[in-house]
């Protein structure tokens, strides 16, 4: 006979983040089933406790936030600037970006009132300090911002409506190969994300065009190699490039988790740890 875990019981070990192929188990009796249920339960408590004191007695913050730090202070090492901008975006940026109501990111877009929205990328608010700093800093500017972006995403392991995005910009680098560039820089921050095992793979979005996107199993993050047809609206000229990265999707992958929930901001989690345990 083969018998699976029950549904509840599946719940449990997904919150518990145990691994895919012991979800998926199956026993040849419901009395071996529920035994190894109550192990497995046991054991991953006993490794999420263990977690929770050490974050609590060493680390003493989550990984989301020991990852921004990482990245900022590797970055501003690197050469960029950080920026902070506003989480409230107009309308008529995200219209600057071609994201208007025909465009499938328009839908995801959480709206305030009637012309706010809480920003679904960094992109708008970098494209127009970027604007800005071209009259006032020499060339090359790399400027980078770390910060919350929201998205009415469909629900499920690698999306979740409030994330953590980096994007990073280089705009007039005198160096004329910007493939390797942005290769280069996707470097800079897997390497700062401890993921080896990565990807650059050609891809399309509805607002850029043509991008590519850093994968690592799953899309972690999103490059473009500009000039592009945006650019024009916001005063840019020069050649640049660009990625924007999810820092949960990075720690799932570095950290091999399954969930994306337990990583994001929340209350049912701490570091990572289901707090019901
Ligand atoms: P996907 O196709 O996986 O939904 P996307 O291509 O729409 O992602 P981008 O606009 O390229 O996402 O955003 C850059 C990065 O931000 C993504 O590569 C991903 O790491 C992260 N990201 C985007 N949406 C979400 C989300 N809802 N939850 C968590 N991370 C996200
Ligand atoms: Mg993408």
């Amino acid at each position: 006979m083969n018998i699976n875990f029950s549904r509840v019981q599946k719940q449990r070990l997904r919150e518990l983040d145990a691994p895919l192929n012991l979800q998926e188990k199956s026993f040849s009796s419901i009395q071996e089933r529920d035994a190894a249920f109550r192990n497995t339960e046991q054991l991953l408590i006993r490794q999420s406790k263990q977690h929770l004191l050490e974050t609590w007695n060493i680390h003493r913050r989550p990984a989301l936030c020991a990852l921004e730090s990482k990245l900022t202070n590797v970055l501003i090492k690197n050469g960029f600037v950080q920026v902070a901008t506003p989480i409230i975006l107009a309308k008529g940026l995200l219209a600057k970006m071609s994201i208007t109501p025909e465009q499938p990111l328009f839908k995801q877009v959480f709206w305030i009132s009637e012309d706010k929205c809480l920003r679904p990328m960094l992109a708008p608010n970098l494209y127009y300090l970027i604007g800005k700093f071209v009259h006032l800093f020499e060339k090359p500017i790399r400027v980078f911002e770390i910060g919350p972006c929201f998205r009415k995403d469909s629900k499920g392991g690698h999306h979740l409506n409030e994330f953590t995005m980096l994007n990073l910009v280089e705009l007039g680098s005198p160096d004329e190969n910007r493939r390797q560039k942005l290769e280069d820089l996707a470097a800079i921050v897997m390497d700062a994300a401890e993921i080896q095992d990565y990807r650059l793979i050609p891809a399309h979005s509805d607002v850029y065009g043509k991008t590519i996107d850093i994968v690592a199993g799953l899309e972690v993050g999103s490059g473009v190699i500009g000039p592009n047809a945006l650019d024009a609206k916001w005063g840019w000229v020069d050649p640049w490039v660009g990625i924007g990265f999810g820092l949960e999707r990075l720690i799932m992958v570095g950290k091999g988790y399954q969930n994306i929930q337990r990583i994001g901001r929340a209350l049912m989690y701490f570091d990572s740890v289901r707090l019901n345990i």
